[in-house]
């Protein structure tokens, strides 16, 4: 990759015990750039091999990594924040190259996964244990908080460098080691995040990689395997349900961060640019790719054409082509399959009664792969009976269905399985709060389309997902509690 400044970044070996290495059948699998449907590297496929042995080398680092001072641990985590930092323009570009979205949101992706590791550097020394009011005056009661131990990692392809900072930080900061599966279709974040990882001074065994084509076998090993003793997930509810079930075989703690539905309520106080602006964000951020990405749009009947034309116009001003053309806004979809299913859901829209608003022509340019691109499009009166009111679109599409009161908006917005994200612009304050507190989901957002950042709380409820990623609640999900009782105190 000779547009890279860092070269030692472009790494496609698994990265097990401190040692880059090739799979023990030496097969590899390939990865391709969305944009243009070209292979872009070849990397190791491990398999269930390799993830025991990632498993034992974790295993056996955490033995000195836990006994490190926080201190000591804070101190690599922030240099590996600088170092991330500083080598932003490269991980950013390989970031897009594997996953197709505009280099200014790779950069802004790479920021946001720095962000945790600078956070968790310095939550590492505020693990507060606590002490108890003694049951009799001769007793003490102490908290300890200690790392769980090794952690895996699954992570998807949609964010594939901050999914994996986000958890990486935290299992590091508490001192547990961690053995990572990334998604096959973006492994080379991952890579370079190690490869800066090492630099930062992580010691060999604390963090390791396995890459793969054949998700069930490592997914199999490391939700079984004895030693590990917690999974982090991010990925689709379904996948999730699986992982669940098989680490229940070992009692495994789990993190579950899932697929989500979530509504976006414009009512008729609302300020009308600020709503389509937080629409556009909220919406096309990552072609639509986004687990907290606005999935249905409820207007209310009395601004509802305003909304619509105000809307239509900026979709029509998105550019859509390659992420690393400094002019394109909307990048490829992941894979043709994933074009398909969108397609799939607007047709069973329109079949049912909804209609294609004209946003205008996106067109691409000769060297880009077609199959891999899904135009901006706006379905308005789209019945709730459509499947896209109720599956993850996962694609540019806006759904938008018309209200009419505040209690049916409310019943329509919470009539689904998921809980991860909900949006609504209003301007009222009692309602502000009524809806507030009535939405069925773990992170809201009023008069505002992008929630996210390290400070603050990550996570849904209902099958969206259990525990929560950043903020001070973070760490939680990598510590046991240990009650210490002393007694016979004289
Ligand atoms: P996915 O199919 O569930 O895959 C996620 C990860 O799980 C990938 O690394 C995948 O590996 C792996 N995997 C798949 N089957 C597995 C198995 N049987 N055993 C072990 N691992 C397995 O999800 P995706 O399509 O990559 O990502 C999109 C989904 O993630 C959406 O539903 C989105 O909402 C959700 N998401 C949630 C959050 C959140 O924070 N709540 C954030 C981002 C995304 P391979 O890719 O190698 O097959």
């Amino acid at each position: 990759m000779n547009s890279l400044v860092n070269n030692t970044l472009w790494r496609t070996q698994l990265y097990i015990n401190g040692e880059w290495r090739d799979a023990d059948n030496k097969k590899q699998f390939s990865v391709v750039n969305p944009a243009t449907g070209k292979i872009i590297a070849h990397v190791a496929d491990g398999g269930a091999i390799e993830t025991r042995c990632a498993i034992e080398a974790a295993d056996n680092a955490q033995k000195q990594w836990k006994h490190l001072t926080v201190k000591a641990r804070s101190t690599i985590l922030r240099k590996w924040f600088d170092l991330v930092t500083k080598n932003q323009q490269d991980l950013a570009y390989i970031l897009t190259c594997e996953q197709g979205k505009p280099l200014t949101e790779a950069q802004r992706e790479v920021d946001y996964g720095a962000s945790y590791i600078e956070w968790f550097s310095e939550e590492a020394k505020r693990i507060y244990g606590d002490v108890i009011a003694p049951q009799s005056n001769d007793k003490r009661a102490i908290i300890l908080k200690q790392p769980v131990g090794v952690v895996a990692t699954i992570t998807p392809w949609n964010f594939p460098c901050a999914m994996l900072a986000r958890k990486l930080a935290p299992a590091l900061a508490a001192g547990c080691t961690v053995v990572v599966k990334p998604a096959a279709q973006t492994p080379l974040s991952a890579l370079a995040l190690a490869v800066l990882a090492e630099q930062a001074g992580v010691p060999a065994g604390v963090l390791n990689i396995v890459c793969g084509e054949n998700a069930e076998a490592i997914g199999h090993e490391l939700t079984t395997h004895p030693l590990v003793r917690k999974l982090s997930f991010t990925g689709s509810t379904a996948v999730g349900k699986k992982l669940i079930q098989q680490c229940a075989s070992s009692v495994k703690k789990v993190t579950m961060e899932l697929g989500g539905n979530a509504p976006f309520i414009v009512f008729d106080d609302a300020d009308i640019d600020a709503a389509v602006h937080g629409a556009i964000a909220s919406k096309f951020r990552n072609s639509g790719q986004t687990c907290v990405c606005a999935n249905r749009f409820y207007i209310h009947a009395d601004v509802y054409d305003q909304f619509v034309e105000k809307f239509s116009h900026e979709i029509s001003q998105l550019v859509m082509g390659n992420g690393l053309d400094k002019a394109t806004t909307l990048g490829p979809l992941i894979s043709p399959e994933a074009v398909q299913k969108v397609q799939h859901l607007v047709d069973d829209a329109l079949a049912k009664g909804a209609v294609k608003k004209d946003v205008g022509n996106f067109t691409l340019s000769e060297n880009l792969a077609e199959e891999y691109f899904y135009p901006p499009t706006l379905l308005i009166n789209v019945p709730s009976t459509a499947r896209i009111c109720s599956e993850e679109i996962f694609g540019p599409v806006a759904a938008l269905i018309k209200f009419t009161t505040e209690q049916e908006v409310i019943s329509m917005a919470n009539a689904t399985e998921f809980g991860l994200a909900g949006y609504f612009y209003a301007q009222d304050m009692s309602r502000i709060w009524r809806v507030a507190e009535q939405l069925e989901v773990g992170m809201v957002g009023v008069n505002e389309g992008i929630l996210s950042n390290e400070m603050t709380p990550f996570g849904g409820v209902k099958q969206s997902g259990w525990g929560r990623e950043g903020s001070h609640y973070g760490i939680e999900d990598y510590v046991n509690i240990k009650y210490m009782c002393i007694g016979n105190l004289t």
